[in-house]
């Protein structure tokens, strides 16, 4: 299992194909070609996107 990118915690669980929650800082990650997109939930149940914080390096998938 991966670390969460945003708070290193391993705190992770699945919750779909390819699809991950942080339940430590409660964001949503997926992956796609080893990289870790990283997803906020908002309040009305919408997603936005937290790529922006993060450096590709620390979203790469080191397994
Ligand atoms: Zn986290």
């Amino acid at each position: 299992m991966f670390k969460c990118p945003n708070c290193q915690s391993k705190d992770i669980g699945k919750i779909g194909i390819n699809q991950y929650y942080c339940w430590n800082c409660f964001i949503e990650m997926t992956i796609s070609k080893d990289i870790i997109n990283t997803h906020q939930v908002e309040e009305d149940g919408s997603l936005s996107s937290l790529d922006d914080l993060f450096d590709e390096e620390d979203r790469r998938l080191s397994l």
